[in-house]
């Protein structure tokens, strides 16, 4: 089939690249000049693992290329996916101005039946809004789709190849067919596509990160309370998962969630809930308990320092003033680069505010986090030079590289040996009989 995807992010580069590979012809196109000069470079602007790969193999055989050019991108497609971001506005609602100037643009150089797949997360009706905006500007027949896409950044490729369903809202049969035949190569497994109305499908997508979100706070909170209380996370998080009706699925203790997704889309649920006299006092509580977390380990940090100094602060004197705080991992979860509203960029500016200095490692994030901390915290070339002279280390992202160290190396590196273990990847028995003075999150 002759596919465009209109957005090269995370989501359309993916998709248009495994759409691809399953032997259609695709064209990914992207206003940001700068992102698609690199692509025709063969350079990929984003980290997602396989995906180079996959992309220069597609590229090779002509399957796959790369424009800002809409009206070709609208013209030679029969399939046209909508994948531009949809950033929350400033009431927390997402912001449709790019999905809908997308509709407008492909609208305007429509030359024919085309059928224009909504993938971006947009909230309930958007598809009207979207039929709208392309009726708008043109005269030719089409179909409006929702296929909201579930992939994580890190598995994203895997994620898009091997889904666990494959949620399709249509309402038109010739729709409905062509969505089922462009997937069906990524169903063979057994899972699902699953059938249902527009709003159904726009909302499936709000509701499943909601869940997600709500599992993370969750176990955040029993974390919170079993560190008070002398109980440990991992023994009861265990104890519970045995549970089929619970399971052991996305039940981690560590320092809040972050990324693109689930910070956005819980706001958005809230807002449109709100907009409509529904009390969202879940998800409102999800995020509440959330913004928590993301200080829960600077809290913990600024307590140690305090208890170990062993005498009041001076008046003025910032609270770890003196101090040097490594941190590891900065992008929001491993495997990616993305550090959008990662709960990083918090823990760091609380320790900047609170005067500690902050040498930072990340396997992949470092461009990133250059973006967003320039010279204010010191990048370091590996995850050792971070613990140089540090007085504590603050594993923020469980990258699997930080979860077997070298603790001797560690020791002799670091000025005095404290980790806090934001990710609970480490055997507290293990890592104290070493030396450390080790905190965990939510741990006996
Ligand atoms: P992104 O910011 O990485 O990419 C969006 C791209 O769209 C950018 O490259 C931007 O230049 C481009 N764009 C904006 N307006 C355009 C226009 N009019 N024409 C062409 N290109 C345009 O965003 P993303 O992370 O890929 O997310 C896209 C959507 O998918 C969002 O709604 C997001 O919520 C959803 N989503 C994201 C993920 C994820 O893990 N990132 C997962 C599932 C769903």
């Amino acid at each position: 089939m002759k596919i465009s995807v209109i957005g090269t992010g995370y989501v359309g580069l993916v998709t248009g690249t495994c759409l691809a590979e399953s032997g259609n012809q695709v064209i990914c196109m992207d206003i940001d000049e700068r992102k698609i000069e690199l692509l025709n470079d063969g350079r990929v602007p984003i980290y997602e693992p396989g995906l180079e790969e996959l992309i220069k193999r597609n590229t090779a055989h002509t399957r796959l290329t790369f424009t800002t050019d809409m009206a070709s991108a609208v013209r030679n497609a029969d399939i046209i996916f909508i994948a531009v971001g949809t950033p929350p506005g400033e009431d927390g609602s997402a912001d449709l101005k790019y999905v809908l100037d997308a509709a407008r643009e492909i609208g305007k150089f429509m030359n024919g039946y085309k059928v224009v797949v909504n993938k971006s997360t947009v909230p309930v009706g958007t598809g009207d809004k979207v039929r709208a905006a392309i009726a708008s500007r043109t005269k030719h027949k089409f179909d409006v789709v929702s296929n909201p896409e579930f992939l994580k950044e890190g598995a994203a490729i895997e994620d898009f190849m091997k889904p666990d369903r494959v949620v399709i809202g249509a309402e038109s049969p010739k729709a409905i067919q062509l969505m089922n035949e462009l997937y069906a190569p990524f169903v063979r497994t057994g899972k699902p596509i699953l059938m249902m109305d527009i709003r159904s499908a726009e909302m499936t997508k709000y509701a499943s990160n909601a869940m997600l979100a709500t599992k993370i706070s969750f176990i955040n909170e029993m974390a919170n309370i079993c560190g008070i209380l002398g109980a440990d996370i991992d023994s009861v998080r265990k104890g519970m998962g045995y549970d089929k009706r619970i399971g052991f699925e996305f039940l981690f203790p560590g320092v809040g969630y972050g990324g693109s997704c689930f910070p956005k889309d819980v706001k958005a649920l809230v807002q449109t809930a709100e907009e409509h006299r529904i009390a969202a006092t879940v998800l409102k509580a999800v995020e509440a308990v959330n913004e928590e977390q993301k200080k829960m380990i600077f809290r913990k940090i600024v307590e140690h320092f305090r208890v170990t100094a062993g005498r009041k602060r001076p008046p003025g004197k910032k609270p770890l003033a003196g101090r040097t705080i490594a941190v590891w991992g900065l992008s929001f979860k491993p495997r990616t680069d993305d550090m959008r509203e990662a709960p990083s960029v918090v823990i760091i500016d609380n320790l900047l505010r609170a005067g500690a200095e902050v040498r930072a490692h990340d396997p992949v994030a470092m461009n990133e986090a250059y973006k967003i901390f320039k010279d204010r915290i010191f990048l370091a070339g590996d995850s050792y030079e971070a613990l140089r002279g540090a007085d504590a280390l603050a594993v923020v992202t469980e990258w699997n590289e930080f979860r077997t160290p070298d603790f001797a190396r560690m020791k002799k590196l670091m000025k005095t040996p404290v980790i806090f273990d934001g990710r609970n990847v480490y055997s507290q028995d293990e890592v104290r009989k070493l030396g450390f003075t080790y905190y965990g999150m939510g741990r006996r």
